[in-house]
């Protein structure tokens, strides 16, 4: 679709660009009517276990939004649209005070972690939202994990170093998420005072057929355990990997192999109610 610019010029004309662009738009307005009440957004969670023993020692907290026309919409489409749009703040309270609340009533004692955005560590006082809550529900701070993305950190480093030292100091483990996939530096791991290291999923994948991804696994298990650090292997979906990521000497692991992202027992009877209405609506289309 080529269209006359100017004098002798064109402007290409690229369908793709527009709709993207009009996709973002329509989900910055949908995100917009759904904010304030927020009853089509949940807090899932998913295990973390410890390799060894395959017990569950934590659980991350992850957002889920299910739009009554459009169905589910995933975090890796509207993350970024709230944090353009100014959103992520509440977004990002509203999943760490549900998760605060909810893990407080968790009767194994298992840690919750919850992702921070980069806006958020720029702009709030972390440290005292923080704290609010764990008064606010009775969260033991060691039983909360912060996880931060390097490039979050990037972003604000003078006062992310100074807010995690802070969480870190009143004994709030601090995790480094999807290591190895942004603009990694090793001077990170000094300067920040972290308490796990979450090996990207995508490492853990490719190690099945790719010799230097699962040499990356073993080099980054090898760092934890030199700095006496855990290491979190994401993404493991198979037996093969679980037992692989185990050999190479991670200490912990996430993935649907040990369990996918579920619902709070507060959220199953809504969120069953869904999935049943579009199940319903799947059938009645192919009739
Ligand atoms: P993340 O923090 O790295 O979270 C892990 C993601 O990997 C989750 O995707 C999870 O569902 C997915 N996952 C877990 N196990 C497996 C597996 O075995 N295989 C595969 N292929 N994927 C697996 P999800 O929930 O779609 O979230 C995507 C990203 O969106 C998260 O990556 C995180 O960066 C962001 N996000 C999710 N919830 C929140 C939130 O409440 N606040 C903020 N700021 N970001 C969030
Ligand atoms: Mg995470
Ligand atoms: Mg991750
Ligand atoms: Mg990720």
């Amino acid at each position: 679709d080529v269209k006359q610019g100017g004098k002798g010029s064109y402007r290409v004309f690229v369908p793709q660009m527009k709709h993207k662009h009009q996709r973002r738009a329509s989900l910055e307005g949908l995100l917009r009517e759904a904010m304030p009440h927020k009853r089509d957004m949940f807090v899932f969670y998913q295990p973390i276990v410890d390799l060894t023993t395959r017990r569950v020692v934590a659980r991350e907290a992850l957002i889920r939004w299910h739009h009554p026309e459009r169905g589910w919409i995933s975090p890796g489409d509207f993350i970024p649209v709230a944090e353009e749009a100014g959103l992520i703040q509440e977004l990002d309270a509203f999943v760490f005070a549900t998760a605060c609340r909810e893990a407080a009533n968790w009767q194994d004692g298992a840690i919750v972690a919850t992702n921070v955005s980069a806006a958020c560590l720029g702009l709030v006082r972390l440290p005292d939202l923080v704290q609010a809550e764990l008064a606010r529900t009775g969260l033991p701070p060691a039983r909360l994990n912060i996880e931060v993305t390097e490039t979050a950190l990037l972003r604000h480093e003078a006062d992310s170093v100074r807010d995690l030292q802070t969480l870190h100091e009143i004994g709030v483990g601090i995790c480094l998420d999807d290591f190895g996939t942004g603009f990694s530096s090793l001077s990170h791991l000094r300067s920040f005072p972290f308490d796990k290291i979450k090996i990207d999923g995508s490492f853990v994948q490719d190690g099945d057929e790719r010799d230097d991804c699962a040499a990356i696994v073993r080099t980054l298990a090898q760092l934890g355990r030199t700095l006496g650090v855990e290491t979190v292997a994401e993404g493991v979906e198979t037996q093969a990997q679980y037992e692989r990521v185990k050999a190479d000497g991670c200490t912990l692991g996430q993935g649907y192999f040990f369990g996918r992202p579920a619902p709070s027992s507060a959220d199953m009877v809504r969120v069953g109610e869904i999935m049943e209405a579009m199940q319903k609506q799947a059938a009645s289309k192919k009739s």
